[in-house]
């Protein structure tokens, strides 16, 4: 199941950094645009890393989530 967030003309979806678990860490999950690697919040993978397939089925970074709600606001004022 692939859940991708459309707003304003923008496409995004849920994907965590590859790599192993960071014991203690939750694993966050940012909203990225497919084949862009900065996430919303300015977050990437390292040098020779990735995002991690398959996207999950919600966003859970704090910064994300903010930064898609504003572009939800602007998104329906804007037209
Ligand atoms: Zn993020």
């Amino acid at each position: 199941m692939l859940n991708i967030i459309t707003l304003a003309d923008r496409t995004f979806v849920a994907l965590r950094k590859a790599g192993r678990p960071v014991p203690g860490r939750e694993r966050v999950y940012h909203a990225v645009t497919p084949y862009c690697r900065p996430a919303l919040c300015a977050e990437e993978p390292g040098n020779g890393s990735g995002w991690e397939e398959p996207p999950h089925h919600e966003v859970t970074c704090r910064k994300c989530l903010e930064r898609l709600e504003r572009l939800r606001h602007r998104g329906t004022s804007d037209h």
